[in-house]
């Protein structure tokens, strides 16, 4: 079985507000085993919306919705069901009187325009809405052969989730005969570029591959998604093993982790694990190289390793000099310095880095490549790359 995902909302269309609703319900299907194949974005309007719902009951034979279930004019996600239905919109009596009873706890007189609240489309089942009025519709839509099944929610996240763990998951649950799960797996990498490491791995990137593997690129980190669908959460993992092995075989020290792990936490364990501490200096980065570090020096449960830093304004600084200097100030076995972003010969930005320990001072120049924009932030998480590649090399 496969599902639709529909977002109804004017808000949505024009770019005011972002889609979170579909994400969340697609991610939430992934783990009960159920692919989505279409994402649809509509406006409020009823040819809009029935036009979705026409080609998505023809293709798909779940189809969740969120939006335009409150009791303003431009809400008119009962109105398009019972159209593509082609059935009529009763009055329950039921609904009726829990958007009343909810009024009338704050002490407050239902609007009239809430009744519509309580309209739903013939031969529909009604989904409560413990936390608001709007309750969700839960029917079904011709389609060749059968019916395609409609979830519609409030497009209010709070609402939304609380409607689809009460309900709506169950449900999916009893109606799909495969019962299969999915799980994913984040390998992290970092130290080359995304066309780089697809070229390094050996045709993983397929599509239709099982388990399938995906790549995205963020801030320099490029992170490889494992998905395998299997019966239960074991016989995925177990399906996913083989294809890691061969990532990781394939990156080496490329990859640093995985998951939630940025690479600053894999430098703070590179660190850690031969008892050092680091401090820092920065006139380029605009102290994020320090910010970094100190965010995973404050996740890990030992903190400490991370000694604090400074951020210098000046255009020019002897990297050599500096993490020399702060190393020693802050009584750090290991002291990092990175310069100015600049012009490096062929025309990109480089910037300095230079790394300071008992073995000696090491400085490097790194080219960066993205967007000005992007430079400062690439030009710390390289920094951190040097000190955990430098780290690794001593632990061994
Ligand atoms: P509605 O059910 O259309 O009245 O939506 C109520 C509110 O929920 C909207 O004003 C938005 O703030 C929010 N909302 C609606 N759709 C979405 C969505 N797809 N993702 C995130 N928030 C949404
Ligand atoms: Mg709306």
């Amino acid at each position: 079985m496969h599902a639709e995902v529909i977002a109804i909302g004017d808000e949505l269309t024009s770019g005011q507000r972002l889609d979170t609703n579909s994400r969340w319900i697609a991610a939430e299907l992934a783990v009960l085993g159920v692919p989505v194949t279409f994402h649809t974005t509509v406006p409020d309007t009823v040819e809009a919306g029935v036009e979705a719902f026409r080609l998505a009951s023809r293709r798909a034979p779940l189809i969740l919705v969120t939006g335009g279930l409150g009791p303003t004019a431009d809400d008119l996600t009962r109105d398009v069901l019972a159209a593509v239905a082609a059935v009529p919109l009763d009055l329950s009596e039921p609904a009726l009187a829990a958007v009343e009873a909810r009024f009338s706890r704050r002490g407050v007189v239902m609007p009239e325009s809430n009744r519509r609240q309580a309209l739903f489309p013939r031969g529909s089942r009604i989904i409560p809405n413990p936390e608001g009025t709007a309750p969700g519709i839960d029917v079904d839509l011709p389609r060749a052969g059968g019916f395609s099944r409609v979830f519609a929610l409030p497009g209010v996240p709070l609402e939304m989730k609380r409607m689809w763990r009460d309900t709506v998951e169950p449900a999916i649950v009893a109606m799909s005969p495969e019962r299969g799960t999915i799980v994913q797996r984040r390998i992290k990498c970092f130290g080359a570029g995304e066309s780089a490491i697809e070229a390094m791995l050996p045709d993983l990137v397929r599509r239709g591959r099982d388990p399938l593997v995906g790549i995205t690129a963020h801030e320099a980190t490029i992170t490889l998604r494992i998905a395998a669908r299997g019966p239960d959460e074991a016989a995925c993992v177990a399906k996913m093993a083989p294809t890691e092995a061969i990532i990781r075989e394939c990156l080496g020290t490329i990859v640093y982790g995985a998951d939630d792990d940025e690479i600053e936490d894999a430098a703070l364990e590179a660190l850690a694990r031969m008892t050092a501490t680091i401090a820092t200096v920065e006139a380029g980065t605009a102290g994020r190289l320090a910010a970094f570090l100190a965010q995973a020096d404050q996740r890990r449960q030992a903190a400490g390793v991370f000694r604090g830093g400074s951020v210098v304004p000046t255009a020019v600084i002897d990297v050599r000099a500096a993490a020399e200097a702060v190393r020693r100030d802050r009584n750090a076995t290991h002291g990092v310095a990175v310069g100015t972003v600049r012009a490096a010969s062929d025309g990109r930005e480089a910037v300095d880095i230079a790394l300071a320990s008992d073995a000696g001072i090491e400085v490097v120049e790194h080219v960066l490549g993205g967007g000005t924009d992007l430079a400062p932030t690439r030009a710390a998480k390289w920094a951190i790359n040097t000190v955990r590649l430098r780290s690794l090399e001593a632990n061994r």
